[in-house]
């Protein structure tokens, strides 16, 4: 019988999980992973080993709905039955907003939950699904420990005026505040900067997937972050705008026509890469087009980047170290040279082989500031989080 963390990151329709062992605390080995699609009218469930090779998947049916309990509680039962004996002994939840309330992870009570989603409407988004994922579990196997994993919680150590608008202080009280996302795998990347880059205590680390942002550490914790309220500015993302005028949203709402909802769709779902070239969201297709749309899409996009880098490179009296993670950040060699070549001016001197082969160190053996490649694993750090909260209990 082999004990298993599972790890889940619960949305509307679709689940993913991965199955933890709990023999080593530091690096809990990964068992399989996967998840169950479209919920709501069509699910279907896939498990695969580590190196992504299939092992079993299910479908229910179109027509056939599936709660998230009954997911969950499919997916225990399949490892349990199916995965050469795992025992789940507990789950850790990656939830987007812990408030004030949290600063790092925390074990899942009612009241613990009860708060989380008082906060769901101010990022409606993941939140509400976040904490039914953990409701579920906690009905289909009560008693099991769990815990919650917050992408906002490595952000509460940046100082006061990082975490607020210009804003009066009886707004600031509703909870309107500069929360950051993407923690769990700045968290990540902040425990393998030393590996690579001992010393280092400036860094600056983009983690540009199909949601981005830049975060400004040092000595390994946040004190500037791009990506703000509800998951929406800094950087341009696959398909959310990133930075826009507020005095443009009002323009939109008052005189062209555009409802609160309408308005919602255009900026998170409509814009960023998508809006900008016109016809795809995918930096795989863009980075590689001749179309101008596509080009013009690319190079917002890098010159977001150049910003923000700079700017935080100010707020950090200097760089010592340069990290790019994520989809786009582990596997885009042009984005990285397109971005390293206009900070030139920073000390960052390109390596093109090294650059090309996705690093991990992507500059010359002489440039004065480091820029890597290092590949996140949020999944791994929840389950880390999740080991050491529960055996210390
Ligand atoms: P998510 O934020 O959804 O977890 P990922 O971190 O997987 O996303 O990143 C998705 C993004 O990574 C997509 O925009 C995709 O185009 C980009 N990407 C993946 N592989 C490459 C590649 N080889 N070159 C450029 N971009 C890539």
């Amino acid at each position: 019988m082999t004990d298993a963390v599972l790890v889940v990151n619960s949305g509307s329709t679709s689940l993913k999980f991965g199955a933890y062992g709990t023999s080593n605390v530091e690096d809990p080995p990964l068992l399989c992973r996967g998840g169950v699609d479209s919920m709501a009218g069509d699910p279907h469930f896939i498990a695969k080993e580590p190196d992504g090779k299939p092992i079993d998947a299910h479908e229910w049916g179109s027509g056939h709905a599936l709660s998230h309990k009954e997911a969950l509680g499919y997916i225990v039962q399949w490892l349990e039955q199916h995965e050469a004996n795992i025992k789940v002994v507990a789950a850790g939840h990656r939830v987007v907003l812990g408030g004030t309330r949290f600063e790092g992870p925390a074990k899942i009570t009612p009241e613990v939950l009860d708060y989380l989603d008082g906060l769901s409407a101010m990022e409606p988004s993941h939140q509400p699904f976040n904490v039914r994922g953990a409701r579920a579990i906690a009905e289909a196997f009560p008693g099991l420990p769990q815990v919650a994993v917050f992408d906002t919680s490595f952000h509460r150590t940046m100082p006061e005026v990082a975490q607020i608008y210009a804003l009066p202080k009886a707004v600031r009280d509703t909870g309107v505040r500069h929360w950051g996302y993407h923690g769990i795998s700045y968290d990540y990347i902040s425990r393998q900067v030393p590996k690579v880059a001992p010393g280092a205590r400036r860094v600056i680390v983009a983690h540009l997937g199909g949601g981005a942002s830049v975060c400004a550490m040092l000595d390994g914790r946040s004190v500037e972050t791009s990506m703000a309220f509800a998951g929406l500015t800094g950087l341009p993302m696959a398909t959310r705008s990133g930075d826009v005028p507020a005095d443009v949203i009002f323009y939109l709402l008052r005189s062209a026509g555009y409802t609160a909802e309408a308005l919602e769709k255009l900026l998170y779902g409509q814009s960023g890469l998508l809006g900008l070239s016109g016809d795809s969201a995918d930096m795989r297709v863009l980075q590689d087009s001749a179309a101008a749309d596509d080009k013009l899409a690319v190079d917002y996009f890098v010159t977001s980047l150049v910003k923000f880098i700079g700017a935080y490179a100010a707020v950090l009296g200097g760089l010592d170290a340069l990290v790019f993670t994520a989809g786009i950040g582990e596997n885009s060699a042009k984005v990285r040279a397109a971005v390293l070549e206009r900070l030139s001016t920073f000390g960052l001197t390109l390596d093109p082989a090294a650059n090309a082969a996705n690093g991990p160190r992507i500059t010359t053996a002489d440039s004065a500031v480091a820029a890597f490649v290092i590949p996140t694993n949020e999944e791994l750090m929840i389950a880390q989080h999740t080991l050491a909260l529960t055996r210390s209990a």
